[in-house]
């Protein structure tokens, strides 16, 4: 199946430049990602990892207005902190670009143009919250109000953070202007949306050819979407952050292109960018538009859909008629589940997370490869917990791996002077009891697969039985009868040490590099893979001839955690955990607010009778307000209500409704109100008048 490429590009989905990457994106995407192409690379593949910042979209506005500073410096720090941070833990990407860079909005709007000239996009014109003080269309993010199902007051107009609904910025009652927080008002505007629809059979038959080989919950997610039909999708918005529409008309102006159909182009404008940097300005074609090469999207769950419909029809619409210069599609889109965080979900609005770069200024960065290779959320969440960590890392990596390479190379400089006493054989290899031919295949299929959990594992296995093999052959003990026998131990440990740092290499480069240094090598190892000097098939046998020379060294490979090293961090866990129980108490609380209990003699006070609408008027300059007449048995009541916004004067005239007969007068806006109208605010925002059916019931009471 994958013979018939001789190419491989690689991107992973890119990070948003309004945070730190944590714990969870690294194993959802970029450290699966890192371990194929280090792989790939090993077995000498001409594979390119191509990654970068998607540096548009709201949320950064909102960071940028919230700190006082431009969308450019929000995206500058993230950018540069998250590159940061990526590099420290090895992420080994070929080129990391940015979506506000020049290339990129010379790519992302010819896009744009190719369609629109093709004329595919579908025109709408509706209506937006407009914010006139501001002079801005307010995207939901920037509308709050309070959330028609839990009463929130400041929910957003994409999502109420207490109960999570999704909503829409017009579902909220009391809707503001987060910029000025004047009432916004309604506006109409143009824009532009790309009919995935039209697309639907030919994203249908592209995914039914990846059946066989796409992971289950991509085929599913994909799936739902395809047999719901697929509906139009808007590409424009009214921002002033971002790519701006390339058209000379009013109609395009203040608008830019929606992060979503920007941000995956960036997969094809950093490639562009890598084959400058490569001094070849064309060669980019060679991995987009070239049958040879096979292209993997690394994503999370969270955004398949991105990956396998909605790419996919871009690159649909541009390829529609055209000659040459056709995009390939994705061979594979493999997304990860999520991995959880001491059993909850990261969370970055509740700053319930690990963030990378925090993480790597106090624990090594293969210790977290390692350990989050061997949760890899592959088929179902995984967790990372600071007591795994421990163990993985004081078990497996120190006393495993680290015991056997720090014997090995101790012993050979102390008692053999640095250097190989022994050939090694075939034979001699063969007859350490592991089948190497059977490791190696089942290696290789685990990374072709995407099985980087199992990849691990084995890597670990091959340790063990190294471990095991030094510790049984106790040549610090027959080396005081019989020197030549434990030469040929220490032969076969070393040339164990040589395979087991290229066997690590995509799972933890840097200890491998160490390795490799111990053994004598001065050229890294990651050189020597670049020149493919060292490939992944030379890992299955002896490669470390008789007489060659280690550089005398020692080296401890990993340093044990100690339980103190992590008590700070299980404290904050508390600390976190503390926090996210209370805000959900204060929740649940929030569902009903029952106010304080009154007794049975102060309802009795209250004075509730039938009354019906007889006329009824908006109040001028006040636009929540209506005026009444109320007849109540035979008397006309005046009552004001601020129902105007739910119910017209029209709709209620002649309803029954239910009045508060005996409430003090008062004066609203200079007009009298004798009594108060009862009435519910639906889960719409809208408020229903309680009204009573039936004849004959005017100036009953209430009972
Ligand atoms: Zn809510």
């Amino acid at each position: 199946m994958t013979n018939n490429f001789s190419r491989t590009l690689v991107t992973t989905a890119l990070p948003y430049a309004n945070g730190p990457v944590h714990l969870g994106h690294l194993a959802g995407v970029y450290l699966p990602a890192d371990i194929y192409v280090r792989f790939k690379r090993m077995q000498g593949e001409n594979i390119i990892h191509i990654g970068g910042s998607d540096e548009h979209g709201v949320p950064i506005t909102i960071t940028a207005d919230k700190e006082g500073i431009s969308p450019q410096d929000v995206v500058d720090r993230y950018h540069s902190r998250n590159m940061d941070a990526f590099e420290r833990c090895g992420i080994s990407f070929d080129h990391y670009g940015r979506t506000t860079s020049p290339v990129h909005f010379r790519t992302a709007q010819e896009f744009f143009s190719e369609i629109e000239r093709k004329n595919i996009f579908v025109k709408k014109k509706e209506r937006h919250f407009y914010d006139p003080e501001a002079r801005r269309y307010l995207s939901d993010r920037y509308v709050v109000g309070t959330c028609p199902v839990c009463n929130n007051p400041e929910a957003n107009g994409d999502q109420c953070e207490q109960c999570g609904t999704h909503l829409s910025p017009r579902e909220l009652s009391n809707p503001r202007s987060k910029l000025s927080d004047r009432t916004p008002e309604l506006r109409e505007t143009l824009h532009w949306y790309f009919p995935l629809g039209r697309f639907q059979d030919q994203l249908k038959n592209f995914v039914d050819s990846h059946d066989d080989d796409w992971r289950a919950n991509v085929l599913n997610y994909t799936r739902t979407w395809l047999n719901q039909g697929l509906k139009d999708r808007a590409i424009t918005r009214d921002l002033h952050w971002g790519i701006p529409v390339p058209l000379d008309t009013d109609e395009a102006q203040g608008k830019v292109l929606y992060v979503w159909f920007d941000a995956v182009l960036g997969y094809i404008s950093f490639t562009r960018e890598w084959a400058e940097k490569e001094g070849n300005p064309e060669l980019w074609r060679d991995y987009w538009q070239s049958s040879e090469c096979r292209i993997i999207n690394f994503i999370g769950k969270d955004n398949v859909v991105f990956h396998t419909l909605m790419f996919p029809a871009i690159l649909m619409a541009w390829n529609e008629d055209r000659v040459g210069g056709k995009y390939s599609l994705a061979d594979n889109v493999p997304a990860s589940e999520f991995m959880n965080f001491e059993g909850r979900k990261f969370s970055k609005s509740r700053n319930y997370a690990v963030y990378l770069g925090e993480f790597l200024d106090r624990f090594p960065a293969d210790t977290l490869r390692y350990s989050i290779a061997m949760n890899y959320p592959e088929s179902k969440d995984s967790d990372f917990s600071w007591s795994d960590f421990q163990n993985r890392t004081n078990g497996e990596l120190a006393d495993t791996l680290g015991n056997f390479i720090k014997r090995s190379i101790d012993f050979t400089n102390s008692k053999f002077d640095g250097e190989l006493p022994y050939a090694c054989t075939g034979e001699d290899w063969d007859a350490l009891g592991i089948d190497w031919a059977d490791s190696f295949e089942k290696l290789d299929q685990a990374y072709e697969q995407f099985h980087f959990r199992e990849a691990a594992s084995l890597t670990m296995q091959i340790a063990r039985l190294a471990n095991r093999f030094l510790t049984e052959s106790e040549p610090w003990k027959v080396m005081k009868t019989d020197r030549e026998a434990a030469g040929k131990t220490m032969a076969l440990s070393l040339n164990l040490c040589y395979t087991l740092a290229l066997a690590w290499y995509p799972v933890i480069p840097h200890t491998s590099n160490r390795i490799y240094a111990l053994l004598g090598f001065d050229q890294s190892l990651d050189d020597a893979v670049k020149k493919g000097d060292v490939t992944w098939h030379m890992a299955r046998s002896p490669q470390l001839q008789k007489g060659h020379k280690l550089h005398k060294k020692s080296e401890i490979l990993f340093t044990k955690i100690e339980d103190g090293d992590i008590a700070p961090e299980l404290e904050k866990i508390e600390r976190l955990l503390e926090e996210v129980r209370s805000q959900e108490k204060g929740e649940s609380k929030e569902e009903l607010k029952i106010k304080p209990e009154i007794s049975f003699d102060d309802f009795q006070k209250v004075d509730l009778r039938v009354g019906t609408v007889i006329g009824c008027e908006k109040v001028k300059k006040a636009d929540k307000l209506l005026k009444l007449l109320v007849k109540v048995g035979s008397e006309n009541r005046q009552v004001l209500a601020g129902i105007a916004q739910s119910c017209s004067p029209e709709s209620i005239m002649g309803k029954n409704v239910i009045l508060v007969a005996n409430l003090a007068e008062r004066k609203i806006r200079g007009e009298v109100s004798q009594g108060m109208i009862l009435a519910v605010e639906g889960s719409d925002g809208a408020l229903h008048l309680a009204d009573v059916e039936g004849t004959g019931v005017n100036g009953k009471s209430v009972q």
